[in-house]
């Protein structure tokens, strides 16, 4: 029941200066962050976090442009524990497409672009947020990103007062 999760603040949340709130958002529920770096990552990297499965699920042209759009500069990684957390994360993140992503969401919060909007950029949907899909892509995901050492144990005072 209590579950890790990857969470990456893309290089628009980052350049947004917007790191500080998205945190706050996730500490606000409770949510413990047991993981946490900022990261420039290349080509190689980009591919294997976002795999063929990208292409098949969205075509090779939004795999390629996502790719492009995940190098442009640094990105913050998180993993974080909680009840539920990939459910409970996904939730806070809201829809992929900004214009659909509801208000209180992160992303229905702070962006608003389409997909429509996107293509005519030919860009990636600049949506802030990467989160896990579901049990098996957090497990990979979080191995990707964080070696052992780097995720902690502790106590918070959620752990005391929420859990
Ligand atoms: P999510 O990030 O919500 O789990 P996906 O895994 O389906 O969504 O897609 C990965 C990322 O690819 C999205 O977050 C978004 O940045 C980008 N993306 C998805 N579909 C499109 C599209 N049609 N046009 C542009 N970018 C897209």
């Amino acid at each position: 029941m209590i579950e890790k999760t990857l969470v990456l603040i893309k290089p628009d949340g980052v350049q947004r200066g917007l790191i500080g709130r998205i945190l706050a958002r996730f500490e606000d529920v409770g949510l413990k962050i047991i993981g946490m770096k900022m990261v420039w990552i290349d080509k190689e990297f980009a591919k294997q976090h976002y795999t063929e499965d990208i292409t098949i699920r969205r075509g090779e042209k939004v795999r390629n442009l996502l790719l492009d759009f995940i190098v442009e500069g640094p990105v913050v990684a998180l993993c974080i524990e909680g009840i539920n957390a990939i459910e409970n994360v996904r939730k806070m993140v809201g829809s992929t497409e900004p214009k659909a992503a509801l208000p209180g969401t992160i992303r229905g919060d702070f962006s608003h672009v389409s997909f429509a909007y996107a293509d005519t950029k030919s860009q990636a949907i600049k949506n802030l947020i990467h989160a896990s899909a579901d049990a098996k892509d957090a497990a990979v995901e979080v191995k990707l990103w964080f070696t052992a050492k780097e995720l902690h144990t502790y106590k918070s005072v959620h752990d005391i007062h929420v859990l």
